[in-house]
């Protein structure tokens, strides 16, 4: 028998805490190696789809998130300029009903949080300042090498380090993510500093180039956005970096009263620089194996990066639940990569969509997809089914 008893695992995100603490509860003595000097996340929303939500319920955190979530009533995209509906989906109730799962918004903070804290109930040892360089494969362990010269080994290393994963280059060879030629301010608003309300909806403002997504965060109490807009070049060498609020402003200046509002309220955003790859020849090799944006980074046009890291990390486990590490890597490989990948597709083609690639033809598409909700909605919902409906737990 081969099955995992001690798992080693890069990087301390929402795909790695969530692998970490599905493995732990199923007794897998679990050490976590994050680069980072203390834990914690970006002041930033995440919406967490129903196929992510009931694994995290699963997972037994319900009790800790339902205080922190706001539950959107529906799923719209409006015009940029005028404000009107092109798309406006039932969530709330509906959804939970239709997919058997709530769809969450939750700060990210609050999510790592809950999930570190679960972690370290379930006796997970995560290792701050822990820089992984690389690993070495021997006979029956896998070693985790840091840059600080000290090593981890286990049965298993499951690389969930991020877009620039240290173990995915060393899986398979140097390559730098690409610039998607989009990058996206994020910012948190407090409801406080608004003198408008905004609607319940997890909302994406569509307009040539650019598109903002706006929704309520912890209880309604906050408001998210996350503006996008197409750039030709990111000179800086970090991805992320303090956004210009000035700058936002004047690139969202001419759009509807209620975005120019929103954004006139924003204090501060940070400014990213949106990055991918194309999908990998695998990812697994013996006893590594790669989870989350180390091996499917996507645009975040469908909101899907943390909930297929999500999806990843419980199928994984359920895998080595039940089969020798081979076998369970070649099976986590097979149901999670044709997934995930046309999910990062999927994500890349709302660009067009949500920027009105094409001008006039770009505006007919969004005016289709409107014609389309009212007189055959079942085409939209089958989309929507499709991410949301999706069961990793069964
Ligand atoms: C603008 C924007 C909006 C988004 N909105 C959503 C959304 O609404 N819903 C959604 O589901 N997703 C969303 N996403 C995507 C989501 O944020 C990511 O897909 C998700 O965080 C990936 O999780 P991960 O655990 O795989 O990687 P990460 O969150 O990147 O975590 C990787 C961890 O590994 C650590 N690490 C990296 N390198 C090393 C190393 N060498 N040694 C040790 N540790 C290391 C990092 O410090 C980090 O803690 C959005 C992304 C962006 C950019």
């Amino acid at each position: 028998m081969d099955q995992v008893k001690r798992a080693v695992i890069a990087g301390a995100g929402i795909g790695g805490l969530t692998a970490a603490l599905a493995l732990a509860k199923q007794g897998v003595e679990v050490v976590m190696c994050e680069q980072s000097s203390q834990l914690g996340e970006v002041g930033a929303g995440l919406q967490i789809s129903p196929n992510a939500s009931r694994v995290l319920i699963k997972l037994g955190l319900a009790d800790a998130l339902t205080s922190k979530v706001f539950e959107p009533a529906y799923a719209s995209i409006r015009d940029y300029r005028s404000g009107e509906y092109y798309l406006r989906a039932p969530l709330g109730k509906e959804a939970e009903f239709r997919y058997r799962a709530p769809y969450w918004h939750l700060h990210r903070a609050d999510l790592h949080a809950v999930l570190v804290e679960a972690c370290r109930s379930a006796g997970v040892k995560i290792q701050l300042n822990a820089e992984v360089s690389g690993y070495r494969q021997e006979q029956d362990k896998v070693v985790l090498l840091l840059t600080d010269g000290q090593s981890v080994s286990g049965d298993l290393l499951i690389g969930a380090d991020g877009i620039r994963s240290a173990v995915r280059t060393q899986l398979l060879g140097p390559e730098k993510p690409s610039f998607m030629g989009q990058v996206a301010w994020r910012g948190v608003i407090s409801v406080d500093d608004l003198a408008m309300k905004i609607e319940p909806e997890a909302c994406v403002w569509a307009g040539p180039g650019k598109h903002l997504v706006t929704y309520y965060l912890r209880g309604g109490r906050d408001v998210n956005f996350v503006a996008v807009e197409e750039r030709s070049d990111w000179r800086s060498e970090s991805w992320r970096e303090e956004g210009d609020i000035q700058q936002l402003r004047r690139a969202f200046a001419d759009w509807h009263p209620q975005v120019t509002e929103l954004l006139g309220a924003a204090k501060s955003s940070f400014l990213w620089s949106l990055n991918g790859r194309a999908e990998l020849s695998t990812w697994h090799n013996k006893r590594v194996v790669l989870l989350g944006d180390a091996c499917h980074p996507m645009l975040p046009f469908m909101a899907q990066g943390a909930a297929m890291s999500i999806e990843d990390a419980y199928v994984l486990a359920d895998q080595l639940s039940q089969y020798d590490v081979p076998i369970a890597l070649m099976n986590y490989e097979a149901i999670r990569k044709p997934r995930a990948t046309k999910i990062q597709q999927m994500s890349a083609a709302n660009a067009g969509l949500y920027h009105m690639h094409g001008g006039v033809l770009g505006k007919a598409k969004l005016k289709a997809m409107q014609l389309a909700t009212s007189i055959a909605p079942k085409i939209v919902q089958s989309k929507l089914d499709f991410v949301y409906g999706h069961d990793v737990i069964g």
